[in-house]
């Protein structure tokens, strides 16, 4: 009952002729995909580019960020209003690389999660544990709080028009790849959590995996329970890596 999704997350790689050159990849090939749901998040230049090439295919697109205030002097922000103006359907909110680098913490990730629903997009929320949390057994503790900081704002609801992506730290780009047991684990946690408080919502909702996933791993973390499609880095710039993990969806 949940459409498995392969998102992929370009992060900050691409030229115009990347670009142009993953998408047509992507399209002439994705025809045998019909199961999961596929989107493409590249850098804000490259988005009307993207929406102009992916233009009546079934493959959505979506931006890595936002800001949360809705329009004026914010220099060097980009809107909700204007991730729809480009037509995403998606937008990736609290990456870990955002939370280690830019300094967003569970509060501001909760807002942008927000602002996001109420622009009618839809966010792929990121929690994940860092290697020295895991470590110290506080994985579970620490995906609580990412959590709880979207429930304390918005209540459980929230849970309904927003995707999970489990991202251990450890695994992000690192080739260290969570092992199928690991990942379930933790996607069951996040699914109990939530069906603490709504049952129905706790079943609904999709909860991507990201860390390192390849087109080698792909099918046994696809075939947990608790995993309902993933959350692409580096493996999402090559069209051939990216549609071997879509044909595994
Ligand atoms: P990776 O990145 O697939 O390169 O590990 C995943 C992510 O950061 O979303």
């Amino acid at each position: 009952m949940r459409q498995p999704l392969v998102a992929g997350n370009w992060k900050m790689n691409g030229t115009r002729t990347a670009v142009a050159d993953l998408i047509g990849g992507i399209k002439a090939g994705l025809g045998g995909v019909e199961s999961a749901e596929v989107a493409v998040c590249p850098p804000f230049p490259y988005l009307a580019m993207v929406e102009d090439a992916l233009q009546g295919t079934p493959i959505a697109w979506g931006a890595q960020n936002l800001c949360t205030e809705v329009s004026g002097a914010f220099t060097g922000e980009v809107s909700a209003a204007m991730l729809r103006d480009f037509g995403c359907r998606y937008v990736i909110v609290g990456h870990s690389e955002r939370r280690q680098y830019y300094g967003e913490d569970n509060q501001i990730v909760a807002r942008k999660e927000a602002v996001a629903r109420q622009h009618h997009l839809v966010p792929i929320l990121c929690v994940g544990e860092t290697l020295a949390q895991r470590e110290a057994g506080i994985t579970e503790e620490v995906v609580a709080d990412q959590l709880d900081a979207v429930i304390e704002l918005s209540g459980v609801a929230a849970f309904a028009s927003t995707v999970v992506a489990y991202e251990p730290v450890w695994a992000i780009g690192t080739g260290l790849t969570a092992t199928p047991d690991q990942a379930q684990a933790v996607h069951a946690f996040i699914r109990g959590r939530i069906a603490e408080k709504d049952a129905a919502i706790a079943a609904g909702v999709r909860i991507l995996y990201g860390g390192s996933m390849k087109p080698d791993n792909a099918a046994e973390l696809l075939a947990q329970v608790d995993i309902d499609g993933g959350l692409i880095g580096g493996a999402s710039l090559k069209a051939a890596d990216f549609l071997g993990i879509c044909a595994a969806a």
